[in-house]
């Protein structure tokens, strides 16, 4: 047993913290551990620390919570670092959505090509990409041989520029890649017996390798495909898109299936409008990343936000009120994804599915463990530079990340036709924040096939710098 100190920034996320708290929970070797919560909104901080310390309580795990709303102490002296605040909130991705809707960018300026996911900004997001640079520089400063744990978006572009500008040790987190086993469930093989392997950048992975025994599954794949009717398609919510039409449409193109929010990240063809997103991900939502797809996914993050907080003053009010029982019966009104994740939360025998704490787990009590982490290229996917951030799969133990090889190495066509182009809007991206140079935006949006003129990128650039402040 191990005791470490982790500190959960952004820990009011209504995505993660209470997720990694259960983890921790369920890991006997991190017992022990003290667990600092931070978070600049007061309410909802209270509420995930009142939560976090009974749920340990109920457990009986050994675990002690602390709070605080400011950043560098969360950060002096610990050794795992996770981030998952959000800088603006949602309020503030839909401001920008909106003015770049009322200038003609449907679904705003930054969706783009290969990146259309709605909580991805990367052109405008630059009060996120600052508040990642300050949590390294506070790292270095206070706690040099931390692991910094990236779970906030964009992790592409925020685990590159993380990893060229400070010393500290990082690695990003998704959750994507565990559309695999959809895959598989599809076409009926049991997930434990398949040797797959996937590669790209985040929310760009590739299954490059699906195998059973020698034998390659993807001969599976192409007859599936063959025979796939996309009136069949009927998504049971806006994020079950793995075997959309989009889907299929991409591994006819590409040659590879994509996983996960990679089929979010298509072009243009998948997205012109609603009708097209209907078309490709299925009625009625038409993806997440459609305007109702993305109402449809606020309003349950609301509702979890909302029952954190109510759940956190039942407690207080009712101390001898039993928390899972709570639980239990109020995510019954969520959708399915959500009740089945509250559901999970005390259930002994199995983790979230997040991979923060069995990575912390594994670097401290050297349980190695397979892991898909974004890190630098160094050699991952060839093609790629080295000093661009890759997701992989990798071996994780006490002496660090052991990237796979990537075997068989993804085809030239999502190299060129899909990394690449990747690649090079999130090297413009970066450029334009480091630079604080929004006119490098308005070249990009000269390459959009939204912009009709000149005159609208630099209207809707300025707008949104000027109403956001974001140049200062
Ligand atoms: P959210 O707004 O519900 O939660 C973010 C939290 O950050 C809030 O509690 C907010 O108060 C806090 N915050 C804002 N500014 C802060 C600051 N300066 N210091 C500390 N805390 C601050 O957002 P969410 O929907 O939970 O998403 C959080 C992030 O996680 C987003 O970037 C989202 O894209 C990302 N995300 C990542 C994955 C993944 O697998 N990597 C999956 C889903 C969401």
């Amino acid at each position: 047993m191990s005791s470490v100190n982790i500190s959960i920034i952004g820990a009011g996320s209504a995505v993660f913290s209470l997720r990694l708290v259960s983890d921790l929970c369920k890991t006997e070797g991190l017992y022990g551990s003290k667990v600092t919560l931070m978070d600049i909104n007061q309410d909802r901080l209270d509420a995930v620390y009142i939560l976090a310390s009974r749920f340990a309580e109920e457990m009986n795990a050994n675990l002690e919570f602390s709070k605080t709303t400011v950043l560098e102490e969360a950060i002096k002296g610990r050794d795992f670092v996770v981030n998952s605040a959000l800088i603006g909130g949602h309020d503030f991705l839909d401001r920008v959505r909106a003015i770049g809707e009322k200038h003609g960018y449907f679904r705003g300026i930054d969706s783009q090509e290969f990146n259309m996911v709605s909580d991805y900004y990367t052109l405008t997001n630059w009060n996120q990409l600052s508040f990642f640079l300050k949590i390294a520089k506070l790292m270095e400063r206070h706690a040099p041989d931390a692991w910094l744990l990236q779970a906030a978006n964009p992790v592409f572009e925020g685990t590159t520029l993380i990893r060229r500008y400070s010393s500290i040790k990082m690695v990003g987190f998704c959750h994507g890649h565990y559309d695999v086993r959809e895959v598989a469930e599809t076409l009926g093989i049991p997930i434990e017996e398949v040797d797959w392997q996937v590669a790209g950048v985040n929310h760009g992975i590739w299954l490059n390798r699906f195998k059973r025994n020698g034998e390659d599954l993807y001969a599976l794949i192409q007859k599936y495909a063959a025979n796939y009717d996309p009136r069949r398609f009927k998504p049971i919510n806006p994020f079950n898109v793995q075997m959309s039409p989009a889907t299929i449409d991409m591994y006819r193109f590409y040659g590879l299936v994509p996983i996960g929010d990679t089929v979010r990240n298509s072009g243009w063809k998948h997205h012109y409008n609603q009708e097209t997103l209907v078309k490709w991900y299925g009625a009625p939502w038409g993806s997440p990343d459609s305007e109702p797809g993305w109402q449809w996914y606020k309003e349950q993050l609301g509702q979890v936000t909302g029952a954190t907080v109510a759940l956190a003053k039942a407690i207080e009010q009712f101390p001898e009120a039993s928390l899972e029982k709570l639980i239990v019966e109020g995510s019954r009104g969520l959708s399915g994804d959500f009740a089945r994740q509250a559901a999970q939360l005390y259930n002994k025998n199995s983790l979230s599915g997040e991979q923060h704490i069995p990575f912390i787990d594994a670097i401290i009590n050297d349980s190695s463990a397979r892991f898909v982490l974004n890190t630098l290229n160094e050699g991952a996917i060839p093609g790629i530079e080295d000093n661009v951030a890759v997701e992989v799969p990798a071996l994780v133990d006490r002496e660090g990340i052991h990237t796979e090889a990537i075997d068989p190495p993804l085809p030239e066509r999502i190299v060129k036709w899909y990394l690449k182009p990747r690649v090079l809007r999130m090297e413009w991206a970066l450029e334009a924040f480091i630079e604080r140079d929004s006119d490098l935006i308005v070249e990009i949006l000269l390459k959009d096939p939204r912009t009709k003129s000149y005159e609208q990128a630099k209207a809707v650039v300025r707008e949104i710098f000027e109403t956001e402040g974001l140049s200062e």
